[in-house]
């Protein structure tokens, strides 16, 4: 991967950082502001907050470009197209409702009578809820990121989102159904069991949404020392590595911190990443045919 003009003002880990925390804080920002509107919106609000960002991100991959793919768009593939519509935009917001907002009078109901709400820290701001959230659920998501490539079976679904042999933006998408739903299992059943808030998720669901989008992004954003607190591009590069030992690293989903913990940070600062993608050079590449891979 051809690293583009490291002498550029955007190569400043102030710069990256500022432009981090400011797309980061945007986006909950609106999100709150939306759910708290006269209209009771909070489901549609993150999805709204969720396209805008996209354009975002669009426009700053071609002014802050970070690999130079050459040409508009040059890194995508229409098999990310498919990914884009039926999996990120439509797979995912069902999985969200079935897990977050059609259980959730149930369990509040279960929870309530339990009385298991109570532990949960419904009075602390929206926000300090969703990052506890975030933090939580980074936890059990770095242990089934581990697995996924540790597993042989659990790989299998996952090497789809490897695939990708060159990151952007649309590279966000990339999973197979049945590892979405899989990772949204402790990603989720903790958290309605809490009782957590409607407005809480979905100021979750953009935080997470937006590191996932930024992880991926062509832009140049060094983090710089909130290296040492998110997961961004920066790591994630070296986990899309080609090679193995690269690219069993840097599980976490938002967050390095759990990878400090548990010893699998990596970021050299002497090279760059060579190769991006999967080993099997055979690995098919149409949307159908990855969709079926896992199972043959
Ligand atoms: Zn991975």
């Amino acid at each position: 991967v051809k690293i583009v003009g490291k002498e550029h003002f955007s190569s400043s880990s102030l710069f990256g950082a500022s432009l981090y925390l400011s797309i980061f804080f945007s986006t909950v920002y609106l999100t709150i502001l939306l759910s708290e509107s006269r209209f009771d919106m909070s489901v549609p609000a993150w999805s709204i907050v969720m396209m805008g960002l996209m354009l975002v991100v669009i426009f700053l991959e071609i002014i802050l470009p970070n690999v130079d793919y050459q040409g508009l768009g040059a890194q995508s593939e229409k098999t990310d197209v498919f990914y884009l519509v039926l999996i990120g935009g439509i797979y995912h917001k069902l999985v969200i409702l079935l897990f977050g907002f059609i259980f959730i009078d149930l369990t509040v109901y279960l929870s309530t009578y339990y009385g298991i709400d109570n532990t949960w820290v419904h009075g602390w701001p929206v926000i300090t809820q969703a990052l506890i959230m975030l933090l939580v659920s980074d936890f059990a998501r770095y242990w089934v990121h581990r697995a996924a490539h540790q597993n042989r079976f659990l790989w299998r679904f996952h090497a789809v989102h490897h695939s990708s042999e060159k990151l952007g933006w649309l590279a966000t998408m990339r999973f197979h159904p049945v590892e979405k739903f899989y990772f949204m299992v402790p990603e989720m059943i903790p958290f309605i069991i809490l009782g957590v808030g409607e407005e809480v998720l979905a100021v979750y669901f953009v935080m997470n949404g937006t590191n996932a989008m930024l992880q991926h992004a062509n832009i140049r954003m060094n983090l710089g020392v909130l290296n040492w607190v998110f997961n961004l591009q920066e790591y994630h590069l070296w986990h899309h590595s080609k090679k193995i030992d690269e690219s069993n690293s840097n599980y976490g989903i938002n967050f390095i911190i759990w990878d400090i913990v548990f010893g699998t940070r990596f970021l050299p600062a002497d090279r760059e990443v060579s190769e991006i993608g999967l080993v099997d050079t055979d690995y098919p590449k149409k949307f159908l045919h990855q969709m079926i891979k896992p199972f043959k």
